[in-house]
């Protein structure tokens, strides 16, 4: 049975606001508010929201490229958020992010060889054959030609780019990739290939994802279970085909609402949400989506729904349920 590798409890990450001549702290942006999840040996754990829930900070926070606030986040062992600068740099070697915009994260005056080099040099590969080598595994392993290893990143596509992206975040036999929107830049036809490339990584070298990306369609292709966030908050976490099949969160009703099914016996009925996500600097009172929510009651403005289990792994923060 798969073990724990991953679990964050409690996280948070506020940014503060500076303003007026002396640049004093004005305010507070609660990019994430205490979230806590777990992330199996071997899972896709999807995250899903729209742009400015917080979903791309928190994976940031998880490997401390931004340091959290507050909360704690274990891997295996490691409490990483008790880490020195130096153990949590040799422990990023099993921990690795592949971003959404492969052109801007890869170095464009470097070949291809330097760029899947680097994390390889930086981790002890002393002898430029073997990196060499290694590249050129690497290269065969994510679908490309090693030959093209002495290229720039200018001459290849964007799939071809997110490709060499995805080499580099292996080049150390990682645990856990973070990827973050990693197929939002590509073509339709391209996202595919990239997230089956993904999926036959995991499987052929037991590697576990967290997959952030605010398209429904492309977190339920890859994910095992799906964590969604509002607002710094994770509101609904569960197994892909029970969050899909059965969402329970009025956010997720509505987010699923306007997926279009190819089944032409399911109608659904569009949920539309009144008004804009509000300001995180200034999050609502009690639960932060009884703004919108069109089954808010009294108790939703006073007090913040806790995240539980209400049925079988199956976690939702609301009042409707508690
Ligand atoms: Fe809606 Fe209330 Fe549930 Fe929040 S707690 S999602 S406002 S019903």
């Amino acid at each position: 049975m798969a073990k724990p590798l991953l679990e964050v409890s409690g996280l948070k990450k506020h940014f503060d606001i500076k303003g007026g001549v002396f640049g004093r702290k004005v305010g507070t942006v609660q990019a994430v508010n205490d979230i806590s999840f777990t992330v199996m040996e071997g899972e896709i754990l999807g995250i899903v929201g729209e742009s400015g829930c917080g979903k791309s900070t928190t994976g940031k926070a998880i490997l401390r490229l931004i340091e959290p606030t507050e909360g704690k986040v274990t891997f295996e062992d490691h409490d990483l958020t008790n880490l020195s600068d130096e153990e949590m740099r040799k422990l990023r070697r099993d921990m690795q992010m592949i971003f959404q915009d492969p052109y801007a994260s890869l170095n464009p005056r470097h070949t291809v060889e330097k760029i899947i080099s680097e994390p390889l040099l930086i981790h002890g590969v002393k002898s430029s054959e073997q990196r060499s080598q290694r590249v050129k595994e690497l290269l065969e392993v994510v679908g490309l030609n090693p030959y093209h290893a002495t290229r720039y990143p200018h001459q290849f596509s964007g799939g071809q780019r997110q490709r060499i992206g995805i080499a580099r975040a292996l080049a150390n036999n990682p645990k856990l990739i973070i990827c973050d929107e990693p197929v939002s830049a590509l073509d339709v036809s391209v996202q595919s290939q990239i997230l089956n490339l993904m999926s036959e990584l995991r499987d052929e070298f037991n590697l576990t994802y967290i997959f952030i990306a605010h398209d429904l369609s492309v977190v339920k292709h890859i994910s095992d279970r799906v964590g969604v966030m509002y607002l710094g908050n994770m509101v609904e976490l569960t197994e892909k085909d029970k969050l899909y099949e059965d969402p329970k969160h009025p956010y997720t009703q509505a987010l699923l609402s306007a997926v279009p099914s190819l089944d032409p016996d399911i109608r659904k009925e569009r949920i539309i949400l009144q008004g804009d996500v509000p300001d995180p600097a200034n999050p609502p009172t009690g639960c932060v989506f009884h703004t919108r929510c069109p089954k808010a009651m009294e108790v939703c403005k006073q007090e913040k729904p806790m995240f539980s289990e209400v049925e079988d792994r199956h976690f939702v923060a609301c009042h409707l349920y508690n």
